[in-house]
């Protein structure tokens, strides 16, 4: 970590200033105070924090992701898996990631939130369905506001059948001081392990988006730390991003700083089509190749290395195959997925299948993921 990052030094051009006056005028920006100054002193987190001219470049959908999904006609309920559902009561972040899928429609304005009545409906339908074992509570961010979160927690842990309660954030990033013991307390209640019956027994955990090794600071990892002495397991997801990370030395890095700290590490993600974020898709292709530079080291390909379209996450580890076709004149990746179209429509409760989704003779889903590419970004 240097003292001050090069991309706040950075002078812009000409052309660079007016695309970063389109930038500003189309998407929301962000940064808590906490991360103003990581910003000031890390390069890999500027880039993601700061409205870059590269966001104007013409690319990606708008809504990779549709806000809040709305699946079966409850707001803030998702579900595309027979054994998971997605709650997001709060669709608010305390920093707006630069490659968030969700930075045009869902973040910044008014906090939206789900009312108690859409939590309620939701809690019923997770109830209804028994396949359902797991909840993950998304956003936004469900630990900016506690009590919602406590609301939520009460309600899903009267659901007999859920075993699994996972909590996403990045807000132990952006407010390590807002991660108090009294917080990891109440999360930490809802561990519950029933010794004459486990199978009665239901476990909370956290997934927390760390991207760099330079956002695992002091006051990060003893906000982690308040989780993890509570018996609360930490799951570690990063996003694979051009310029910030793409690199075996720096993810094995990573990975070697989560397993020091307790984190374990879960989720390579590749970055998603979405608008504005051409400048930090690298090709899927750099990922595998990544992971496996990092095959002879300890715990090093512990990460599932993922893509993720809109019917679900797609696992490409060390040695797969990629097959590529050609779509408009660009580069896609396509893949028979694990998941069976009729399943994908009666959990999304939808009609037909999304875009660039097809099904093949065995009733599988064919998709079709737009890849990155490796090339050096261009002069602008
Ligand atoms: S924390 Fe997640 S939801 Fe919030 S801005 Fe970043 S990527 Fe988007």
């Amino acid at each position: 970590m240097s003292t001050t990052s090069e991309t706040t030094k950075k002078k812009l051009s000409e052309r660079e200033r007016q695309m970063q006056q389109t930038v500003l005028k189309r998407f929301r920006s962000k940064v808590s105070p906490s991360l103003a100054q990581l910003v000031k002193k890390s390069d890999a987190v500027a880039k993601q924090f700061l409205p870059s001219p590269y966001e104007a470049l013409d690319f990606g959908t708008e809504a990779p992701f549709e806000e809040g999904k709305n699946n079966h006609g409850i707001y803030g309920l998702e579900r595309i898996y027979e054994d998971r559902a997605v709650l997001t009561p709060y669709f608010e972040c305390s920093a707006y990631c630069r490659y968030c899928f969700k930075k045009t429609r869902t973040l910044g304005g008014e906090a939206k939130r789900m009312t108690d009545e859409n939590i309620d409906a939701a809690i019923r339908y997770i109830g209804s369905d028994s396949r359902i074992k797991t909840v993950l509570i998304t956003g936004g961010d469900p630990f900016i506001d506690a009590e919602l979160l406590e609301q939520v927690l009460v309600k899903v842990a009267e659901i007999p059948h859920v075993r699994n309660i996972r909590v996403g954030t990045r807000n132990i990033l952006f407010q390590p001081e807002k991660i108090t013991d009294e917080l990891a307390e109440m999360v930490s209640r809802f561990n519950h392990i029933d010794y004459e019956n486990p199978k009665n027994s239901r476990n909370i955990s956290v997934g927390l988006s760390i991207n760099h090794p330079d956002e695992l600071t002091p006051e990060v990892v003893r906000a982690a730390q308040r989780f993890i002495q509570r018996g609360i397991t930490i799951r570690g997801q990063t996003v694979l991003m051009k310029g910030i990370n793409d690199d075996a030395k720096t993810i094995h890095e990573l990975i070697s700083l989560f397993l020091a700290v307790g984190i374990v590490p879960y989720y390579l993600f590749h970055c998603m089509p979405v608008i504005g974020a051409k400048h930090f898709r690298t090709s899927v292709q750099k990922g595998i190749d990544i992971l496996k530079a990092l095959s002879p080291f300890s715990g090093s390909t512990a990460p599932h290395y993922v893509y993720v379209t809109q019917i679900g996450k797609h696992r490409v580890g060390p040695g797969h195959q990629l097959d590529y076709v050609e779509i408009d004149g660009l580069k896609y990746i396509k893949a028979t997925t694990p998941y069976k179209a009729a399943d994908f429509l009666e959990f999304s409760d939808n009609t037909k299948l999304p875009p660039l989704h097809e099904i093949d003779e065995n009733g599988y889903v064919v998709s079709y993921y737009l890849d990155g590419d490796d090339d050096e970004l261009e002069v602008l």
